[in-house]
């Protein structure tokens, strides 16, 4: 079973790591089953945030009593000091512990730092002195952010997106992660659901240059949690045919296509950009049924109130024309149904 150092922080997790965003959409004996499943097989390390819901709660009452057993990060997505208090006591009830391992700063638009004058690192820093949290990270969907954190050296880890389907830049990051000795948490290993096979996001994954890499999967179903845990001992080989599909999916994927990243979001139009500007593909490569949805039905239409401010082609890192490609992406979606 292989395992890796996150950073700095000098936990030691198995390469498997447990996101636990999905357990939110399922009941909480399932989710209880699941994780202790997980644990019983050698998955330590867990991730949650505050935003996930019951997540942390379904967290807390599957450890109940082993609470030194497993690692635990969760995340506050608090834009002042009181806020990120109140966020890590709710977080430590639900829980049901006394520390958090590794807390993450999740997803700010900007680098908290001491004296940026909201307090926020500041608070980090005394819950970490009064033995709340152990360790300090941030969890990032924007480079330029990611890129200023890991060079700060304020913060133990890094978790961004990170697959087969990276860029240069982005492979250069988790680089930077190695040599500055930041923990580097990926998620999205999946693409985001783009990627259908789990054995080559593994095999890349466990690429020599990416030892100091953990990525966390978004577990909701038995038959997932399996897969990943069938690799623990037989680890996939990045073999010809494993390369091959990469090849084929870096080049599917290649130019306009919307990695779901979420940098330009917010919309003022209230468009979920980072699902609906790649919706084609979602629909191609993924079961489409749940994309035809009512609720999928009502956010795609959504895109007809598109003020066409142009503030996400401003933000997209990939350079794409995001209102056209929302707006091809519609007619596409209209078609299908
Ligand atoms: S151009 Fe349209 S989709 Fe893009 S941010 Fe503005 S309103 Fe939202
Ligand atoms: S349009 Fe660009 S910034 Fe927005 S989610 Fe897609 S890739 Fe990311």
């Amino acid at each position: 079973m292989e395992s890796v150092i996150l950073g700095k922080t000098g936990l030691k997790v198995n390469k498997n790591g447990f996101g636990a965003l999905p357990i939110q959409r399922i009941s909480k004996k399932e989710a209880v089953y699941l994780l202790q499943k997980a644990f019983r097989s050698g998955i330590n390390y867990y991730d949650t945030a505050r935003a996930y819901s019951d997540s942390e709660e379904k967290l807390g009452e599957a450890f109940l009593g082993m609470r030194e057993q497993i690692i635990i990060s969760t995340k506050t997505a608090a834009q002042r000091a009181e806020d990120l208090r109140k966020d890590l006591e709710e977080s430590l009830a639900r829980l049901q512990t006394d520390y958090i391992d590794l807390y993450q700063f999740h997803n700010p638009a900007f680098c908290p730092k001491p004296g940026d004058g909201t307090g926020l690192y500041e608070a980090a820093l005394e819950a970490k002195e009064q033995g709340k949290i152990r360790h300090i990270g941030i969890t990032n969907h924007r480079i330029a952010v990611a890129r200023e954190a890991v060079l700060s050296g304020l913060y133990e880890t890094l978790q961004f997106p990170f697959s087969y389907l990276a860029s240069e830049e982005e492979k250069e990051l988790v680089e930077l992660c190695r040599k500055t000795d930041t923990g580097f948490i990926a998620m999205k290993g999946l693409a985001g659901g783009l990627i259908h096979n789990a054995a080559c996001a593994y095999a890349f994954m466990c690429q020599p240059q990416y030892a100091h890499v953990e990525p966390i999967w978004g577990i909701q179903r038995e038959r997932e949690l399996d897969e990943f845990l069938s690799y623990q001992d037989h680890m996939p080989e990045l073999n010809e045919e494993r390369m091959k599909e990469i090849q084929r999916d870096q080049e599917q994927l290649a130019g306009e296509f919307c990695r779901g990243c979420g940098y330009c979001m917010p919309c003022p139009a209230g468009i979920e950009i980072n699902n609906c500007a790649r919706m084609s593909l979602m629909l191609r490569r993924a079961p489409q049924e749940a994309w035809l949805s009512e609720e999928w039905q009502d956010k795609m239409k959504k895109i007809e109130n598109c003020l066409h401010c142009g503030n996400c082609r401003k933000k997209c890192p990939y350079g794409l024309d995001t209102p056209e490609l929302l707006r091809k992406n519609y007619e596409d979606y209209k078609t299908f149904l």
